[in-house]
């Protein structure tokens, strides 16, 4: 099976260039000018840019909230048909294990929610929600199979470790050159404020904001990054977005710290006057952390612009706003957090970065698939238009225009965070490991997806 896809302006972050691109079987087979056809299949893709497909490395597919909320509304069935008609052709979903279970239990738990479903591919960050000698001891098992990337939290009681088991647990994870990331917030502190809060009556969704402050997050960054110097091990922080958070970072850089940064782009294009929505509208907008000010958010695009922002992940996680989120209806605690995103984000960034200049259509490649193939160990296989590389390609018709709605996007949940969002390019094929899976934003084919066996972070060479 051969296809070749011709006119088409190739991009990565090293720049562009009008080439033709061969595929065979799976793989990318020839990269070039004029390339000879023919081939089984001929694209013309004038016009069009050529990129290597996106990458989601912050997905929450199925979570599971326990009892009362069930699970998000999109599952890996649903959630990657989402993502991959839009252009993501791989996802990083958190796994996160029982208290008390092993993490082996947990790879095959998410094993069981992703084989057979999935369309696109897919792996998971490892959580470690404890600390003790038998986890650690799996810490190389995990990277043997393939799982090279941990997550960890310094806030939710159900889920943080302390200080001292974040740095045990660095110590581990540097020995398999693994990326660590952390949820950063004070979750000492989230709780203090949440309970004064409800002790004065306070319990609408506006107080989710008030309760988790711009400082929470950059005192814990602060911390980790405290941890992580001491470990010396390169770190990820998962969905910044304070200013203030960019000024731990840019501090701990200066003092020569290998520190790597992912927003959303929630954190980017809406702010908390979102929570002032009446018919308890806010909640459709509780996600941890929560939205920010519009000062927040030109420091993200200013750092996205001067390069200091490394990745753009979506941290999808959505409940329905009738039945699940309501259940928060009186004590903003209880709203179930997070938002659907995993469909949006391709033609959000597209749209709200490059069409405006603020980021190079190369910048947009790195901060939504090459950075992030290199941060998680899985470059060159993902990532890159190059010859051997997976054949994971975005035809991106750079005029296509539409509007996001609720009404009309494949994720399973009943409200868009974006709704009325007008968009500005989107992806017209979907091309995963040599198949075409998606045309026009709608999937062809489905639950395909694989398993992706990661090496360690690239990010530990040098
Ligand atoms: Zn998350």
């Amino acid at each position: 099976m051969s296809i070749v896809i011709k006119g088409a302006t190739v991009v990565s972050t090293y720049g562009q260039r009008q080439m033709d691109v061969r595929i065979v079987d799976e793989k990318i087979a020839a990269v070039g000018v004029d390339i000879a056809t023919p081939a089984d299949t001929i694209v013309d893709a004038r016009g069009c840019y050529l990129l290597p497909g996106f990458i989601d490395a912050h997905t929450h597919m199925e979570l599971n909230n326990g009892p009362g909320t069930a699970s998000t509304a999109d599952n890996f069935t649903t959630g990657t048909i989402a993502a991959v008609a839009k252009g993501t052709t791989a996802v990083i979903d958190m796994a996160t294990p029982d208290r008390g279970h092993s993490l082996q239990e947990c790879l095959a738990t998410w094993n069981n929610l992703a084989a057979g479903k999935s369309s696109s591919d897919y792996s998971y960050h490892m959580s470690l929600i404890e600390w003790n000698s038998q986890l650690a001891a799996e810490i190389p098992k995990m990277a043997a199979q393939g799982i090279t990337s941990f997550k960890m939290y310094m806030a939710y009681d159900n889920l943080r470790t302390t200080d001292a088991e974040i740095y045990a647990a660095m110590c581990e994870i540097k020995k398999v050159h693994g990326m660590l990331g952390i949820h950063c917030e004070n979750g000492d502190l989230v709780n203090a404020l949440q309970a004064q809060y409800l002790a004065n009556g306070l319990t609408a969704p506006k107080y989710h904001a008030l309760t988790r402050p711009n400082q929470l997050e950059a005192e814990a960054i602060n911390r980790y990054l405290t941890i992580a110097a001491l470990a010396d091990l390169p770190v990820n922080i998962v969905h910044l977005s304070t200013r203030e958070s960019l000024a731990v970072v840019r501090a701990a850089r200066a003092r020569g710290q290998k520190v790597y940064v992912e927003t959303c782009p929630q954190y980017l294009l809406l702010d908390d006057h979102y929570y002032e929505l009446p018919n308890f509208e806010g909640a459709k907008y509780v996600c941890s952390p929560p939205l920010r000010s519009q000062q927040d958010e030109q420091a993200l695009w200013q750092a996205l612009e001067q390069g200091e922002i490394n990745t753009i992940s979506t941290d999808h996680c959505d409940f329905n706003f009738h039945e699940q989120k309501f259940i928060g209806k009186d004590d903003f605690t209880k709203i179930p957090g997070g938002m659907p995103g995993v469909e949006t984000r391709p033609e959000l960034i597209y749209t709200a970065g490059v069409t405006t200049g603020k980021i190079s259509v190369e910048q947009f490649v790195g901060l939504l698939s090459e950075n992030i193939a290199r941060q998680f160990g899985m470059y060159p296989q993902k990532g890159i238009i190059q010859v051997g590389s997976d054949a994971d390609l975005v035809i991106w018709d750079p005029q296509q225009t539409g509007v996001i709605s609720a009404q009309t996007q494949l994720q399973n949940v009943d409200y868009s965070a974006f709704e009325g969002f007008k968009t500005k390019g989107a992806a017209r094929a979907v091309y995963l490991r040599g198949q075409q899976v998606a045309a026009q934003g709608q999937l062809l084919v489905g639950q395909q997806g694989k398993f992706i066996a990661r090496h360690g972070s690239d990010y530990h060479l040098k």
